[in-house]
């Protein structure tokens, strides 16, 4: 039996109660079975340990701009769909880390060249990037996949998912539930305009992974469009074209190996 000597390992909490209690718990058990504890980032770390919800696992990712390093989550939130262990599972994961018994599931990426005349910007994302009008206003976006005119969308916007982010807020909107061993995103309208007027699809779209999704906003409305990354707002102006691709680089999450995606739908949506 070939024994994992991983030793450095990051924990990092949110600021709930439930979570720093977690948290301390868990860095006396990993201590007390030899392994080093780090409080901050540490690039040479073997393993880092999100105590909180998925908010808790994205923000880790994003403020640490997409470590190489895996990252193992111990849900104290509410849905907990990235992150893999309960509160009363440290044990049985310590036990199971050491013996090298679990898997890397790799996240693809999403990345989005948001660009103005002169130059861009790149956002990346986990789970979406939404493109909304400024201030609620309705937008209007040419969108193309790699050079060919799809169609211009007039609503409140568009989200493009990975398959991991496709059981978020792509699934509000209607969108489907992809199953992450699926290499491809997916558009989803937001509230679609479909009238004489205006004429927009009304449902999801799913491309390739090697697809250049397009956008050319329409401006009618303080030249402004607003960009959401896994929750998180920025406003940007004078933007002439936004490319989303699947990015190159990927997430890599611990899981245990029972981890099945089907049954984490199940168990978390019926
Ligand atoms: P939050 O607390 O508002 O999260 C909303 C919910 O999304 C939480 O219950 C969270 O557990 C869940 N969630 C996050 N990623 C998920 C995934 N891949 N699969 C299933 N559920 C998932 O905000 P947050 O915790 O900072 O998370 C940001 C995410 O919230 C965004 O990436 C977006 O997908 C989601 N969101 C959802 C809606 C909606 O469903 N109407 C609206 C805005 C944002």
């Amino acid at each position: 039996m070939s024994m994992h000597k991983a030793r450095v390992i990051h924990v990092v909490s949110n600021d709930k109660p439930l979570s720093r209690e977690t948290s301390r718990i868990l860095k006396h058990k990993l201590e007390n079975n030899g392994f080093y504890i780090v409080d901050d980032f540490d690039p040479k770390a073997d393993l880092i340990i999100c105590v909180g919800g998925d908010g808790s696992f994205l923000n880790t990712l994003h403020s640490y701009n997409f470590p190489e390093i895996p990252v193992i989550g111990v849900n104290t939130g509410h849905l907990g769909f990235f992150q893999e262990l309960s509160p009363y599972q440290l044990d049985e994961f310590i036990f199971k880390y050491e013996k090298g018994d679990y898997i890397i599931q790799e996240l693809q990426l999403l990345e989005a060249a948001v660009c103005t005349r002169t130059s861009c910007i790149e956002v990346m994302a986990v789970n979406e990037i939404t493109i909304k009008g400024y201030l609620s206003r309705t937008i209007h976006l040419n969108i193309s996949l790699n050079d060919s005119f799809l169609e211009k969308f007039s609503g409140d916007g568009i989200l493009v998912a990975t398959p991991s982010g496709s059981t978020a807020y792509n699934y509000s909107l209607g969108g489907s539930i992809i199953d992450p061993t699926l290499n491809l995103l997916q558009i989803t309208p937001i509230a679609p305009i479909n009238t004489t007027a205006y004429r927009s699809f009304t449902s999801s779209f799913i491309v390739p992974e090697d697809v250049v999704i397009k956008i050319h906003p329409e401006y009618s409305f303080e030249n402004s469009v607003v960009i959401v990354a896994d929750g998180t707002e920025h406003k940007y102006r004078e933007i002439v074209e936004i490319n989303l691709t699947m990015s190159k680089m990927r997430a890599k999450l611990l899981r245990l190996k029972n981890y099945d995606f089907w049954n984490k739908v199940k168990e978390k949506f019926l």
